[in-house]
């Protein structure tokens, strides 16, 4: 529901031979308080220096979002991602966004390589940055020096064949405006946060649902964040707790985690989580892919893009 049917104005033809003095008279009438009743609503409507355009245009997203869209990420880069998690979204049919950093890369039994990287998009997944130190960006002196580490996965992924990211996922769901500045400067359109500052880290909690109206694009929610308490009674929570309108954001790590347990999910648990969504309707896209529901010429006024947040 845009908005738009209800501002629709149907004008219906007179006939013809009812047209007689005192009708046109009337007919008049009725037409000058139509007008003025036009013209002050649109006065009334009117923020100083605005137009009725531009006050429409932050309200309707740019393309209409479907029920039961969500948003499937993956960060760290952890090798069962490509081992378990891609060979059963494929099964599926399911799109996601994996985010990928150095960080840990030198552990090569338990994390990508840069080559294994390229695997996942060759086989259609988006391919995200997280940084090459996984740092936290919310500090001002580390936000200033994003720019280099994005440049490095950048060519990195370049060298192997994968086009330079349009995403970015925060480190630690950390973020500040100084980072912010340099996903822009190096031409980054979406990053996901966490499900801070509205729900605690570590909280078995739903967290905000995107929306494209209220959430700046480089700073959009996470409404799951996966831990290994979760139950399949929890992400039924999580997954229905999107209003029209709105998109559900899921962040994975990985499927098992085991240099990481507290963000592990247990291969089990997630094709349950899986097949839940495929036999219940539900479609998964990758981050790219709500660009098209942003309106990019008048993004939202989201406070959050002047604070910082950080462990
Ligand atoms: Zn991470």
């Amino acid at each position: 529901m845009n908005g738009w049917a209800r501002e629709k104005v149907v004008f219906k033809e007179p006939n013809p031979k009812l047209i007689t003095g005192s009708n046109v008279n009337n007919m008049l009438k009725k037409i000058i308080l139509l007008l003025l009743l036009m013209v002050s609503t649109i006065i009334a409507g009117l923020p100083q220096g605005a137009s009725p355009n531009n006050r429409e245009a932050s309200k309707i997203p740019a393309a209409e979002i479907p029920p039961k869209t969500i948003v499937l990420t993956f960060d760290d880069a952890v090798k069962s991602q490509l081992t378990v998690v891609a060979p059963l979204l494929k099964q599926l049919g399911f799109q996601a966004t994996f985010f990928i950093t150095q960080s840990w890369m030198k552990d090569k039994s338990y994390f990508l390589t840069w080559e294994e990287t390229a695997e996942l998009y060759r086989m259609g997944f988006e391919i995200g940055n997280h940084s090459w130190t996984h740092s936290n960006f919310g500090k001002a002196e580390n936000g200033a020096k994003l720019g280099e580490e994005l440049q490095m996965v950048e060519k990195e992924l370049a060298r192997v064949g994968v086009p330079k990211p349009v995403s970015f996922a925060w480190c630690g769901n950390a973020f500040g405006p100084e980072a912010i500045a340099q996903l822009r400067r190096h031409g980054y359109k979406l990053a996901r946060r966490g499900m801070q500052p509205e729900v605690p880290y570590g909280a078995i909690q739903v967290g905000p649902a995107l929306d494209v109206t209220k959430h700046h694009p480089l700073l959009i929610p996470t409404t799951g964040d996966a831990y290994p308490a979760w139950t399949l009674e929890h992400f039924k929570r999580v997954i229905s707790s999107a209003r029209p309108g709105e998109v559900v954001v899921l962040q994975f790590h990985g499927v098992p985690d085991i240099s990481h347990p507290w963000v592990n999910t247990p291969a089990e648990a997630f094709r349950e989580y899986m097949n839940y969504l495929k036999q219940n309707g539900y479609r998964t896209i990758a981050m790219r892919d709500l660009l098209q529901y942003y309106n990019t010429s008048r993004l939202p006024d989201d406070p959050l893009v002047k604070t910082r947040f950080g462990r």
